[in-house]
């Protein structure tokens, strides 16, 4: 049983790349090209699109809690979540 929709892990490399980039992007440090390549790549890759909506909703619901302000410690784990799905998303590759 073959499926055709479903491709052979052909971009694992520039997801990682993404996750890299993508707590920038979501505080809005990248500049406008970055952003696009960004967004392009999110609509051509419905797994990381999850994961970007996924953490865009973690982030905007911390940001709506005045009892609990960002913290450095917060960056520090939404840095380890975002390192974690880029690990999962290039799962088997090893330098
Ligand atoms: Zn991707």
């Amino acid at each position: 049983m073959t499926d055709p929709h479903r491709p052979p892990e052909p971009h694992h490399a520039h997801c990682r790349e993404l996750f890299a980039r993508l707590s920038e992007y979501l505080d809005r440090e990248l500049d406008e090209i970055q952003c696009r390549e960004i967004e392009g790549h999110l609509n051509a890759c419905p797994p990381c699109q999850a994961c970007f909506e996924t953490l865009e909703r973690t982030v905007a619901l911390c940001r709506q809690m005045p009892s609990r302000p960002v913290s450095g410690d917060f960056a520090r784990r939404l840095r380890e979540a975002v390192a974690r799905m880029g690990a999962a998303a290039g799962a088997g590759r090893t330098s």
